[in-house]
């Protein structure tokens, strides 16, 4: 090859897949946005971001994760055709401009691309064989079609991305259409984002805890913390919405660590004051599993600076710590155990992996979903998949606690199963710190809704509902 013409494919081509990179994609994008204002034709441009790449290149490594992306570029020409360019953008960024030659006549132009889009997720069903290993990898997809969604490439270009990160928030493995109001989401959230980068310095922080009560003594055996953010800008947002952009953000492990110093000093002036067992559980992401988030380290610094013994704190995990959490997990859920620091599942039953990390962790409680509890009035089926929860969990030794008690007849029919721990509306909602040390120990209550507050304590903020 001469060297010109080397140099120009270095110029337009992505080394790794060979497929057309941003700069040659954004010029075909142009071009064919040309033609289809001469044309009237409206060509559909997608954007497709591979889900838990990330996952796999820590995993299994850099090379593994090139042969992968090497692989999803060989499925994605398969999937277009000819006429249409597929592009990688960069990581595992991919670009799809479909173009709209071939369209039956009169056809919607979402009919043909949603075909497109099934078959791309279809081609995804199918494991990839690297090195020998069996990697499931999904895509994202976001389409935008001109004009409708944007007459340059520029905005196209951001209109798709908007709409591929509908997917992934809509759960992964999907496509969406790009519609204006997702503009106005996507604003919301890098608002939400850039206003999360100051909050810890800003202390707009706080830190609700729910009782947790023994159904036998009808005693608060322990709290979960609940993180409140109070922004001074946008009001208050709810950790549903902020933790996913946190974690996507990169600041869920900062934040992590001060609401675990925070639990434990007031954990510590709890038991000074004479609630000598009390404890709290702390919800913990995915992400503070990464080896270089240092959960271990900040744990004992924590329980250390505050002279308090590993029983102060427990960690609620969910599943996804073993979808998204890095190749050290089960190093780290070791590490906690010989610290002596319980472990719940949270949310039980919310992934088909329930089971089988029973068997192979030594969890001390689950927490059963609170959809299950929230259906036992009207699914016959849910309240005899929460009663063979709560056997079997007492089978296989661990305690069990029902979230999301909101009413007299749920908490009747768990005390009747003999579920130990409850927690929910009917008995309190979060409250501040404050509040919780006003809670009466010493005369158990559970069954006098009412005699502890049922309201979260009102910050007078607006609040914002995202
Ligand atoms: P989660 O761990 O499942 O926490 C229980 C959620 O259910 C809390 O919502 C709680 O206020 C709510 N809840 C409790 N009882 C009832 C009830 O009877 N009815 C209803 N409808 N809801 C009830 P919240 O505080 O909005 O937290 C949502 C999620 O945010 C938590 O779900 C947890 O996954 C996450 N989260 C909260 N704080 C933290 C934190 O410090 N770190 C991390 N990583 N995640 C947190
Ligand atoms: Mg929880």
């Amino acid at each position: 090859m001469l060297v010109a013409d080397e140099f120009q494919k270095q110029a337009n081509f992505d080394s790794l897949t060979n497929l057309p990179n941003r700069s040659l994609a954004t010029d075909r994008l142009n071009q064919t946005l040309v033609k289809a204002k001469r044309r009237n034709l409206k060509p559909c441009l997608a954007f497709l971001d591979l889900d838990n790449f990330k996952y796999v290149n820590d995993t299994f490594g850099h090379a593994v994760g090139d042969a992968l992306l090497k692989e999803v570029a060989s499925r994605l020409t398969d999937c277009a055709r000819e006429s249409d360019t597929v592009a990688r953008l960069g990581g595992d960024e991919f670009l799809l401009i479909l173009d709209d030659e071939n369209t039956v006549k009169n056809e919607k132009r979402e009919i043909g691309v949603r075909h497109i889009g099934d078959r791309i997720i279809e081609s995804f069903e199918k494991p990839f064989i690297i090195d020998g290993n069996e990697l499931k990898v999904t895509p994202s997809l976001g389409f935008a079609i001109y004009p409708q969604d944007g007459d340059d490439s520029e905005t196209l270009m951001r209109h798709a991305d908007t709409a591929m990160y509908r997917s992934k928030q809509e759960g992964k493995n999907a496509y969406c259409f790009y519609s204006p109001d997702m503009t106005a989401k996507a604003k919301m959230r890098m608002d939400v984002e850039e206003q999360l980068q100051h909050a810890l310095e800003r202390k707009e922080f706080s830190i609700h805890y729910q009782p947790i009560i023994d159904a036998k003594s009808g005693n608060i055996i322990k709290a979960e913390a609940l993180l409140r953010w109070d922004c001074e800008a946008l009001g208050s947002i709810t950790p549903g919405y902020f933790i996913p952009v946190a974690e996507e953000a990169g600041l869920i492990v900062p934040i992590g660590c001060w609401v675990i110093q925070s639990v434990c000093s007031q954990v510590k002036k709890w038991r000074d004051a004479g609630w000598d067992d009390i404890c709290v559980t702390v919800n913990v992401s995915p992400y503070q599993f990464q080896a270089n988030a240092r959960l271990i380290v900040i744990l004992e610094k924590a329980l250390q600076d505050n002279d308090l013994a590993a029983d102060a704190i427990q960690l609620e995990l969910t599943e996804s710590i073993f979808t998204k959490g890095a190749n050290n997990v089960a190093e780290t859920i070791k590490q906690l155990q010989l610290m002596g620091i319980k472990l719940l599942v949270n949310d039980f039953g919310a992934g088909v992996e329930s089971l089988s990390l029973l068997q192979q962790y030594n969890f001390d409680s689950i927490k059963i979903k609170r959809s299950y509890i929230e259906k036992l009035s009207t699914s016959k089926k849910d309240e005899k998949l929460v009663k063979a929860v709560i056997a079997m969990t007492k089978e296989l030794g661990l305690t069990v606690i029902s979230e999301g008690v909101e009413t007299k007849e749920q908490l009747d029919f768990l005390i009747a199963e003999q579920c130990e721990y409850m927690q929910g509306y009917y008995l309190s909602k979060p409250v501040s710190a404050a509040t919780f040390s006003s809670l009466d120990n010493d005369e158990p209550y559970v069954f006098v809704p009412g005699h502890i507050p049922s309201q979260e304590s009102d910050t007078g903020r607006k609040q914002v509902s995202c």
